[in-house]
């Protein structure tokens, strides 16, 4: 699908991670001292990144690329989380994945984010 989403220019990054720190997504990465869109699907298109970057390397595009996944991206938090029950949450087989989450707390979290219910 043709939608907006980031641009980073590496000529213009300094490496300084603030980018990839602001993403609540976790659509940055650090890799070699430059910042990457490493997850295009992680990135909502909202641009938290862009005023946190002080050289002006990052612009809106719109051009081809996968949809947003808000699941995938809740799923990537919830495995973050030390506590485990092992299920297949139907979130993450989204994503093709089958992968333990934490139902009492991934309940909790996509609650407050009124994503879903358990
Ligand atoms: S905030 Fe800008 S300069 Fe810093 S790592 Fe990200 S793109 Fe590079």
């Amino acid at each position: 699908m043709i939608r907006k989403i980031i641009h980073i220019d590496e000529e213009k990054c300094n490496g300084c991670g603030l980018c990839a720190e602001a993403c609540h997504e976790g659509a940055i990465d650090m890799v070699d001292g430059k910042a990457k869109l490493v997850r295009e699907h992680f990135c909502d298109g909202l641009g938290d990144c862009l005023p946190n970057c002080p050289t002006g390397a990052i612009t809106f595009e719109e051009r081809e690329a996968p949809a947003y996944d808000e699941a995938a991206v809740v799923c990537k938090e919830l495995r973050k989380l030390p506590l485990r029950i092992v299920v297949n949450s139907s979130h993450c087989l989204s994503m093709r994945r089958k992968r333990p989450v934490d139902v009492y707390v991934a309940g909790r979290l996509l609650r407050s984010q009124g994503t879903a219910g358990f």
